[in-house]
């Protein structure tokens, strides 16, 4: 059975005492018995005082580190640094990191087996620009982004992995893609991980939707047979907001 997931990406957003608020009212105001796993990645810079806070209900989660083991990488978090402090999660392969620090497809491989060699947890986005849809290439864009940096990996491995799909027209601009582009992208993405590893396998594995996802639109979206939860960036920077996407299964 396909975990339901909604993840919150704060950004580079909010500071200490709002971050800690939000994030402790988030976790109050979350039953123990929810269906739904709820995570938030957070500012680095809050990950060891969010972690270490005594939330069962909510998995915090990192929005980036450098695939190296340690050394001269001025500014750069570890992976090991990470799990030191208690964090399981990352974030791999958001647009924002692709396009604005230059992360390619090879970097982002290496980023994907330094959270995988130290048992992390992933959600890696994927998911085309604009001019690529507007050319009805985004099927084949979106499958070598999976298969450059993620189908390396064997099938155990794999059970690490939660996949977004952002499409890239969709962050932060208020166009959510249609239930219709959702699902095609979706069940293709779903189709790929048949090929390329089991039947049995993708259907293990949680499938988000993220862009410009809020609470008028998620219930439809999550509403579509291979949503499997969704990935919120603005939305997820208010409780109400928040939780209200939360509970749109
Ligand atoms: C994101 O950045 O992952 C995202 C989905 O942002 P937004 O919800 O603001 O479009």
């Amino acid at each position: 059975m396909r975990k339901k997931i909604v993840a919150g990406n704060w950004k580079m957003n909010l500071e200490l005492e709002d971050a800690l608020n939000l994030c402790k009212e988030i976790a109050v105001s979350t039953d123990k018995s929810t269906e739904v796993d709820l995570m938030i990645f957070p500012p680095a810079i809050y990950l060891y005082t969010m972690s270490s806070l005594p939330f069962e209900t909510l998995e915090i989660g990192a929005q980036n580190f450098y695939p190296a083991e340690k050394g001269a990488y001025t500014g750069e978090i570890s992976i090991t640094q990470l799990s030191s402090i208690g964090v399981k999660t990352v974030l791999i392969g958001h647009s924002e990191r692709r396009a604005y620090f230059g992360e390619h497809s090879d970097f982002l491989k290496r980023k994907v087996d330094s959270a995988i060699e130290n048992g992390f947890n992933i959600v890696f986005c994927c998911g085309e620009p604009l001019n690529v849809r507007e050319e009805n290439n985004e099927m084949k864009f979106v499958k070598s982004q999976l298969i450059d940096s993620l189908f390396h990996l064997d099938a155990k491995q794999m059970e690490q992995v939660t996949i977004a799909y952002e499409p890239v027209w969709a962050i932060g601009t208020g166009l959510t893609a249609t239930i219709e582009q959702a699902e095609e992208m979706h069940s293709s993405i779903r189709n790929w991980l048949t090929d390329a590893y089991s039947i049995d396998l993708s259907n293990k594995i949680s499938i988000l939707y993220g862009g410009s996802c809020n609470p008028d639109n998620a219930k439809e979206l999550f509403a579509c047979p291979n949503v499997d939860g969704g990935l919120i960036g603005g939305a997820s920077l208010e409780r109400e907001s928040f939780l209200k996407i939360a509970n749109s299964f």
